[in-house]
């Protein structure tokens, strides 16, 4: 497959550099071909979102959202195979890729439901035979810019609300996900989806992101990615004064108090810290145990990792796939070598005779460092966890706190005071109770506090806030 570029409805694909595509789970087998734009189609695809715009804002809600629901209908249809697609370009395991695609439709449905809800207020006024209210309106064109993590469900989150607001999108996917965008893009162009409205270009960050929020005339930029980049991509909208919106990385803990349900717990723990081989910005990669549990919950994870196997991303019997790229391997396989030298390794899963023929990684979770280590403060973005313990609940509190980041945190309990106690003060945007640390509802805001994130929310009805601008309206309607 190759990566094309869809700029206000014409297929092209630019003649420069190109990127060969491999399986990290069999790095031997290419997927496909990238080939990378440069600058004059982010300038061509800020051209047609900004020609579209006027008219796509100008159909009804429920218009904008008949088209939506043809969206959702399109990626129902080509659901199993575009799976198949993004599993084979950045190692999610397939039935992982399925769970994604499915979240994908849903949020489309979502969306499109919107176009027919109430977008504003009715504000009284002071004075006589006034009309006065509020009411949501489009920001304009809005550039989008996505991580390879979640190649379906990011893009469509942003996407989705975009567009129900009136707003019209350019689209930059990272590069281990441009087949997946390519392919969404063309499922997405077999609806009455009008021309210019969803602009997909295809390219590196460092110019065609860089580009797209310093130099092309946008109103808004969404991203999701690392917090270097997304603090970049601030500084550069707050300096053009125009809204954006960074979602970042995340050092997530998940909080086990002595009265958790161990049984239950340890299933939560291990998905929370090793599905997607770790690699979502809601992972757990810190587990903070109260010292009088320790030893049996160490046991049980110990256990537990017997069953936790490593495989090829389309072995729907594999419990994670390889991590997403050689990058990927290389950075984390240092931080998997630090544990080593400075840490004790608790528990690996076992070992995947085929290791040598991809990007795998077995999960570890290690014990043994103090809670200002690297091990500890820094993103690692694969499956590695790291285990602290704590007194009690205050200690815990303390340790779960003590990051820069704040996207997600988890309580593990049977106390309902010591739940509330740790929704309450839990410094995260996401705070859950006896749940993972990942797998927040799509209806629900998702975003976080600290370096997380930057202060707005996705998905939900917030997404409906960042996508648009209040307009107050007054009409004196007779003297
Ligand atoms: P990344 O920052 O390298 O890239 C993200 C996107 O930004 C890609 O499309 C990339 O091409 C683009 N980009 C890179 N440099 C750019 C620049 N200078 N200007 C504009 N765009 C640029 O991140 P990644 O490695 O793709 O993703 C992993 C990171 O994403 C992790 O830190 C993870 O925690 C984070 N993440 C956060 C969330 C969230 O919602 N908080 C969700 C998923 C992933």
């Amino acid at each position: 497959m190759h990566s094309k570029n869809w700029i206000g409805g014409e297929w092209m694909t630019p003649s420069g550099k190109e990127l060969t595509v491999k399986n990290p789970s069999r790095t031997t087998e290419e997927v496909g071909v990238l080939h990378l734009s440069d600058r004059s189609h982010v300038f061509a695809a800020e051209q047609a979102a900004r020609a579209a715009q006027i008219g796509w804002a100008k159909q009804t809600g429920a218009a904008r959202g008949e088209i939506l629901f043809q969206m959702a209908a399109a990626l129902e249809t080509n659901a199993d195979s575009l799976a198949q697609l993004a599993s084979r370009e950045m190692g999610k395991q397939l039935g992982e890729m399925r769970g994604e695609l499915a979240r994908g439709v849903s949020l489309l449905r979502y969306y499109a439901g919107e176009g027919m809800r109430s977008n504003g207020n009715l504000i009284p006024s002071s004075d006589t035979n006034v009309l006065q209210y509020s009411r949501r309106v489009p920001l304009g064109v809005v550039a989008v810019i996505t991580p390879w993590n979640f190649p379906v469900a990011i893009p469509i989150w942003k996407i989705a609300p975009a567009l129900i607001c009136g707003n019209t999108v350019i689209w930059k996917p990272a590069e281990n996900g441009s087949l997946t965008a390519t392919r969404l893009a063309e499922i997405f162009a077999e609806t009455k989806l009008p021309a210019g409205v969803l602009n997909l270009v295809i390219g590196k960050g460092r110019e065609i992101g860089n580009t797209l929020t310093n130099e092309a005339e946008v109103d808004a930029v969404s991203f999701t990615g690392s917090s270097e980049t997304g603090r970049q991509i601030a500084i550069a909208c707050a300096g053009r004064n125009i809204k954006y919106q960074t979602e970042m990385g995340g050092k997530n803990a998940a909080v086990v108090l002595a009265d958790a349900d161990l049984d239950k717990t340890v299933p939560i723990l291990l998905s929370g810290a090793f599905r997607s081989a770790g690699q979502k910005c809601t992972a757990t990669s810190r587990i903070i145990v109260e010292k009088a549990i320790y030893q049996p919950l160490v046991e049980r994870l110990q256990t537990a990792m017997e069953t936790c196997r490593v495989g090829d991303a389309s072995d729907l019997e594999a419990y994670l796939g390889p991590v997403a790229s050689a990058a990927q391997y290389e950075t984390v396989g240092q931080y998997i070598a630090l544990a080593n030298d400075e840490a004790t390794v608790i528990a690996q899963s076992p070992s995947y005779a085929k290791e040598e023929q991809g990007y795998y990684i077995r999960p570890q979770i290690v014990e043994g460092v103090a809670a200002n280590h690297r091990l500890v403060q820094e993103e690692v973005f694969g499956p590695l966890a790291v285990l602290l313990t704590a007194d009690g609940f205050e200690e815990a509190v303390e340790l779960c706190n003590q990051s820069v980041y704040g996207l997600s945190a988890s309580l593990f309990t049977r106390d309902l005071a010591s739940a509330h106690r740790f929704l309450d003060v839990a410094q995260a945007g996401m705070v859950r109770v006896n749940q993972e640390t990942a797998g927040v509802e799509y209806q629900a805001p998702f975003g976080g506090m600290k370096l997380s994130s930057s202060h707005t929310r996705e998905q939900g009805q917030a997404a409906l806030d960042f996508y648009s601008t209040t307009k107050t309206c007054a009409i004196k309607y007779a003297w």
